[in-house]
This record gives structure tokens, sequence and C-alpha cells, in this order.
């Protein structure tokens, strides 16, 4: 009696030893998140999974069979703006897990399984690509003749190609806001997310930027969706940008950490320890959105790397030049983190021949700093003075073929102050009549809400007056 029972106990124990050893993963929630030519769909597991995808037609859908998995509880997310009707599941097994999105239209779907880091535990990802409508654009030319195209993310149809250059071009700057979709970037403490913050100020960046005559800027990202490093440098290679600006903003391990910082790339290696530990959590953005694949193929990598540095001594002078302009600029509206533009080896800014900076707006797990990122008022007066510096540099460098290489060759930028700060004194229509401007274009350039007038206070000078004087 005693041995069978000790038989039963066994036997059951063997049993549910069997049912562990399966290990039934549960599926604890579902994130979506839509990008201008993509839906991703992110399943947050409990352990790891087999999976397999496969579509089917009329009406068309996605089924993703989830193996040795259940679901812990309802999938609920909103589908709205989305290619996406609907998303069923079903328990074909107590360990396999069917999952049906009903979809609008036929998508392309490809999808992965990334390991756990920092801040996710396993997950499965499925992109739901939209097909394209019309025919693929022809590749854009080579900025550099001798540059050939570095191997990167696959081309995106829907990017619409910068117009041929014709004379008088406009200057194109690409405004690159971090982070997005399931990567938050960095947060503080009340919750506040980098990815949002820094959206707000590429925006705004973009919008003061448009208003330049000569100048049109372009955003990598314009919403809450996930852009792999390399696919950012891709978009503004495409959109053919002569500087690419990548808008942050820091957390530290110290919450007393504050002030704004300007990056260019190194290639040697970081000038500062900050630099090293700030290149380390920006580049470990990839490994959140699980972009691991786009580096660039190991049979390329040691041509890719000599071509890299030939063309990248050009840009990484012209990088430095710029970000010692912005920097300058931005410490006239913030405490600066440090007075020199850093190097770190960012690989955001790893673009050849397109001159880089990242600009760290300031630091978001500093309380304090992040009330300040997040008011309207700040963000405009950090774009302001972006804008500022990346106009003077590129009054004093002007890419042959552009509005402004017309303006200074024809001596209409010789006088060109493109700000002024305001002394003891000093009206509004003081400093209109000194520019030649409009007390009106000056209020709307620094978007002055009373004509009242502070000591040390900087002013902008819009481009057009400038360009009106003798
Ligand atoms: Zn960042």
């Amino acid at each position: 009696m005693r041995i069978r029972a000790l038989i039963a106990v066994v036997g059951l124990w063997l049993t549910a030893f069997a049912v562990d050893a399966v290990a039934v993963t549960q599926v604890k929630s579902m994130r979506l998140w839509r990008a201008p030519d993509n839906t991703r769909l992110v399943f947050d597991l409990s352990g790891p999974v087999e999976h397999s995808v496969f579509t089917l037609t009329a009406p068309d859908r996605l089924v993703i069979d989830i193996n040795g998995a259940n679901l812990a509880t309802p999938l609920k997310v909103s589908t709205a703006n989305t290619p996406i009707t609907s998303v069923r599941t079903a328990q074909r097994t107590p360990t396999d897990l069917r999952v049906v999105v009903d979809l609008k239209k036929p998508l392309t779907p490809k999808s992965f399984i990334l390991a756990p880091n920092q801040q996710y535990g396993n997950r499965l990802v499925v992109d739901l690509y939209d097909q394209p409508a019309d025919a693929e654009p022809p590749a854009p030319p080579p900025t550099l003749a001798t540059t050939p195209a570095l191997p990167v993310t696959p081309s995106k149809p829907e990017i619409k190609l910068a117009p041929v250059p014709n004379g008088k071009r406009d200057i194109i700057i690409a405004i690159d806001a971090g982070h997005g979709g399931e990567d938050p970037g960095a947060s503080g403490s009340r919750g506040e997310h980098e990815k949002d913050v820094v959206l707000s100020i590429a925006r705004e960046l973009q919008r003061q930027i448009n208003q330049e005559k000569g100048f049109r800027a372009e955003l990598t990202r314009t919403g809450d969706y996930f852009i792999p490093l390399r696919g950012r440098t891709e978009i503004a290679r495409k959109k053919g940008a002569d500087l690419f600006v990548s808008i942050h903003a820091d957390a530290a391990p110290s919450s007393a950490a504050y002030g704004a910082s300007v990056f260019a790339l190194s290639e040697r290696g970081a000038t500062s320890e900050t630099a090293r530990w700030l290149a380390d959590s920006e580049n470990r953005s990839d490994l959140i959105g699980g972009a691991g694949n786009v580096s660039l193929d190991d049979k390329d990598r040691m041509l890719a790397g000599v071509l890299l540095d030939l063309s990248m001594t050009a840009s990484l002078s012209s990088s430095l030049n710029v970000g010692q302009k912005v920097l300058s600029n931005i410490g006239r509206v913030t405490t600066l983190h440090k007075a020199r533009v850093e190097q770190a080896a960012f690989m955001v800014l790893k673009s050849p021949d397109i001159p880089s900076i990242l600009v760290e707006t300031g630091f978001i797990s500093n309380s304090g700093e992040a009330s300040k990122l997040q008011s309207a008022a700040h963000q405009q007066a950090l774009a302001r003075s972006i804008r500022a510096g990346v106009k003077q540099f590129f009054e004093q460098n002007p890419p042959p073929g552009t509005y402004i290489a017309w303006l200074r060759d024809s001596g209409k930028l010789a006088r060109a102050e493109s700000e002024h700060t305001v002394r003891s004194g000093e009206t509004l229509p003081m400093v209109a009549t000194r520019y030649q401007v409009s007390v009106s274009a000056l209020r709307s350039a620094n978007d002055l809400k009373t004509d009242e007038l502070k000591i040390g206070q900087l002013l902008v000078i819009p481009s057009a007056a400038v360009a009106a004087q003798p």
C-alpha cells in the first residue's frame, strides 16, 4: 500500500514536472505601434516561445501561432489608424495559442524574437509592412561621387526624394527625434519620456527652420514609433540632407546632473567617461527595438570601414564646427553640461557623407530640468538656439548650388548678423531699425508675446531682412 501510494505520488510529480518542462509561457500583453510604412505588434512574454506566421486572403488576415504559450489576460489594443480591423485569439491546445489579426488590406509580415533587456522581458515582434502602391523610386545620386552607399536597412518605398539641385536649392536639415515606439529612451521621475519631449522639440525646430528662406527641415520620425539607428541616417540620406541633427534628453546615474551638451562622432573613442556612458546608453536603443540585424555585412565591413575613414575626415570637422556654434547658442538659453563639443561613438552619427551632431537638450533624470524640457517656452528657446547655430554654420559654409551660397556669392550675406543681444535702453523698434526689419517680422521670428525686452535677451534677426540689406 505504502509503495503503491509512493508510486502514485512520484507519478503525479513526474506529470507535474513534464508539464513544467514544456514551460508554458504566458502572453502577458500586446503593444502596437504605427509607423509611416509599417505596423509593429509586440507580444510581451513570460519566457521564450516558438512561433510561426502566415497570411491568408479573402478576407486578408494574418495568423500568428505561438507554441508553448497561453494567454494571461485577453489582449487589449487600439487598432485605430492602422490597417488592422481586429485581433482575435484562440487556444488551439492548452499550450498552443493562435492569434488572428484581421486586416483591411494585404500586408507583408516579418517576425522575430527578442531576448530580455534592461527594459523588457522576452518579446515576439511582428512587423507588418504596407505593400507599396507604386513602383519604388530610383536611388538618389550619392552626395560624394567616391562614396558608394553603405549597406543599410531595406529601402522604404514611400520616402520621397529631395528635388534635384537647381542653382538655388534649399539647404536640407534632417532632424532626428531620438527613440520612439517601444523604446522610450530616458525617463524622468514623474514618468516623462525622452521620446515624447524630443519629438516636441524636433517639431518646433522643424517649424522654425522652415520659416527661414533657403532652408528646409525634414523629420526622420514623425510619430511614436521605432526606427533603427541606421534607418535614421538612411532616411536623412534619402531626403538629401546637408546636416543631420539628432535630438535627445539625457539621464544620468546621479539625479543632480543637469545641462545641455552637443556631441559629434569620434572614431577613436570617447573624450570623457560621460561621453562613453552616454554612447552606450543611446546605442542600446537598437537592442531594445530589435535592429541587431542591420549592421554592415561582414564581408563588406573592411571596405566600408576604409571608405568611412576617408570620407569621415571632412564631415567630422564640419560636425565639430556646427556643433560648436549650436553649443554656444544653447549656452545662452540653458546651462551647459560641458563647455565644448564632446566626441563619442554614437551609432546614429555614423553617416560618412553628412555632417552630424547629437544634441542632448538636458537631463530628464533631473526633476527641475525635466519640467523645463516639457514646457513649450523652453522647447521654443532650445529650438531657436539650435536653429541659430545651424544657420550661422551654413552662412559661413553654404553648400554649392544653394540659395544661401547664391546670397553669399552675390554679397548679400556680407553684413549678415543673425542675432542680436539686447543692451540696456534698447527697445524693439530700435533693434528693428538697426537691422532694417519690421517690428512684426522681429516679433514673429522670436515668438514674442510682448514688445518688452530684457537686457541680455537674444533676438534672432530674420534672414530675409538680412538678405535685403545692401
Ligand atoms: Zn536618447
